[in-house]
């Protein structure tokens, strides 16, 4: 496997002149230094691409009483005025799209082209939410269902739940900070965000295309900050809505704290997909090896466990693993680069060990196998068991089993037999099991003719068991973050 580093330097030039470093963070829309910072290391050099203030406990205090003081303002802001902020924050981002892909780069260690398609999503999410803004209605209903209720007539509107918290991941740390923002937006709702802090960079940048957009002061603010910092606004009365997304420990254990706001958990994962016998396999191969190694496996709904039937097994391995060695691993800069490096020192050392657990459980390697510096090696692992740890829990890393299965209905328990249920992936010719797969599969979604790792950002998103609760995707999410209210008419 050839390990190439083609720009050296690209990772010191991400931001313009303009990018102030230390980076301030932003405070009810308006930027403030403060005296501590903390450095974003680049995953593939190892080097400081940047500094980032942070936020302290009076920082946190602050961001809370403007969203507080903001949340009249933001909600009686009518509905084409956060259509037309939404939309030019929308247009802000795709003609910083450049700047914004290579800061996730540099950040996040993502291959450029990856970074670049994260951008644009970004800019429709925004785009989504503009549209949303203007649609959130609501519903007329008879209430003369007896006697009593003759003449009265029910109203309901949607409004705005009040302050959301927003905690978000590494690994898109632009596309699901708009995932955030955006819909807490167009709800009408101030919102506080953390970005996590390996990659605080993008969410920064994103808070300045917002300040550019009209959006009223004490808005928005975006606080890098330990978990130990922003714990108190976890349980604040006066943030009422907490959307997280992250890892399933930290998530469950937030909305314990959290009992009495409205939580949305965006979680993990060890997505499934099912190959049917009669399926295109040439069409899920390639596909397999998009959802299998984009961003080097470290996606919720990364490919992790592929069921194929016993029929097309063989010539399964045989088309997928030549496209996973001719992966090219390297310099995420290299627009050419498909496999860029794992996150952290800790993520490599935990998936070579769960992989060396594997082979000498029984489990056999076809591809990769090995860590190389700070990449981990696409790999693809045959014979693994349900209770291997690359199995059962999370892998986020660029490791897939690959496993007969002697019918469709066994391929679905095997789907199933996982403590998670994000997305499942179904290749099928027979439109019969597309929908026996639809009805069968325990996940937030199901997905046919392509693998789990497909998402647009309008569509209903997130998981069930211990993927998460609750959905994103701007209407979903709009609706997570507003609360109906009735009103009934006597009309006497
Ligand atoms: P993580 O360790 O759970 O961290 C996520 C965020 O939570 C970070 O901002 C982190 O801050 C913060 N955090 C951690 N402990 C906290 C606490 N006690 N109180 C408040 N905030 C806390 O997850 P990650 O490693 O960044 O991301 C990977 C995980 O995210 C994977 O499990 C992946 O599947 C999941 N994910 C899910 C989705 C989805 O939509 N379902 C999408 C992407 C990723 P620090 O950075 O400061 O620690």
């Amino acid at each position: 496997m050839r390990i190439e580093f083609a720009h050296p330097l690209c990772f010191n030039l991400i931001m313009d002149s303009t990018f102030k470093n230390p980076h301030p963070l932003l405070l009810g829309g308006r930027w403030k230094e403060t005296a501590q910072t903390a450095e974003v290391i680049n995953p593939f050099s190892g080097e400081a691409v940047a500094k980032v203030c942070q936020a302290g406990a009076a920082d946190l205090e602050e961001a809370i009483a403007q969203a507080g003081k903001s949340r009249p303002v933001l909600a009686a802001l009518a509905s084409y005025k956060r259509a037309e902020i939404l939309e030019r924050v929308s247009e802000g981002i795709y003609a910083r799209r450049e700047e914004l892909a290579r800061a996730v780069t540099s950040e996040n260690g993502k291959p450029l082209v990856e970074s670049r398609a994260e951008a644009e999503r970004a800019s429709l999410t925004f785009r989504i939410a503009s549209e949303e803004a203007v649609r959130i209605g609501g519903e007329f209903i008879p209430l003369d269902r007896n006697r009593a209720s003759e003449g009265r007539w029910g109203i309901t509107r949607r409004f705005p739940a009040g302050p959301v918290l927003g905690i978000t991941p590494f690994n898109f740390p632009l596309n699901l900070v708009a995932h955030k923002i955006a819909p807490a937006v167009a709800a009408g709702n101030p919102i506080i965000l953390k970005p996590a802090s390996k990659t605080p960079i993008s969410a920064l940048l994103l808070g300045g295309v917002m300040m550019e957009s009209g959006l009223p002061e004490g808005c928005l603010s975006v606080l890098p900050a330990s978990a130990k910092t922003i714990g108190p606004a976890v349980t604040d009365a006066r943030i009422k809505v907490l959307s997280f997304t992250g890892s399933a420990a930290v998530g469950w254990g937030l909305k314990k704290l959290a009992f009495d706001k409205k939580v949305i958990l965006e979680l993990g994962g060890n997505a499934g997909v099912l190959l049917d016998e009669d399926c295109d396999l040439k069409y899920a191969a390639g596909r397999a090896v998009a959802g299998a190694f984009s961003y080097a496996g470290q996606v919720c709904i990364s490919v992790q466990r592929i069921y194929a039937h016993r029929r097309i097994y063989d010539a399964f391995l045989e088309l997928f693993v030549p496209k996973v060695k001719a992966l090219k691993m390297g310099d995420p800069m290299d627009e050419t680069v498909q496999i860029g490096p794992m996150i952290d020192e800790d993520n490599l050392e935990r998936v070579a060990s769960w992989v060396d657990e594997a082979l000498a459980a029984g489990a056999k390697l076809v591809a990769g196998g090995k860590r190389s510096g700070r990449f981990y090696e696409p790999t693809v692992i045959v014979d693994a068991t349900p209770q291997m740890k690359l199995s059962c829990m999370e892998v986020f890393a660029p490791v897939v089993t690959v496993t007969p299965v002697e019918s469709f209905d066994e391929g679905i328990r095997a789907i199933n037999d996982s403590v998670y249920g994000l997305q499942a992936g179904v290749f099928t010719g027979s439109l019969k099991r597309a929908f026996q797969a639809f009805e069968a599969i325990e996940a937030g979604g199901v997905i046919i003719n392509d693998v789990p790792t497909y998402r647009v950002d309008h569509m209903p998103y997130g998981g069930v068991k211990q993927s998460g609760s609750g959905r994103e995707g701007i209407r979903y999410a709009v609706e997570e973050m507003t609360e109906p209210r009735l009103m009934a008419l006597n009309l006497i």
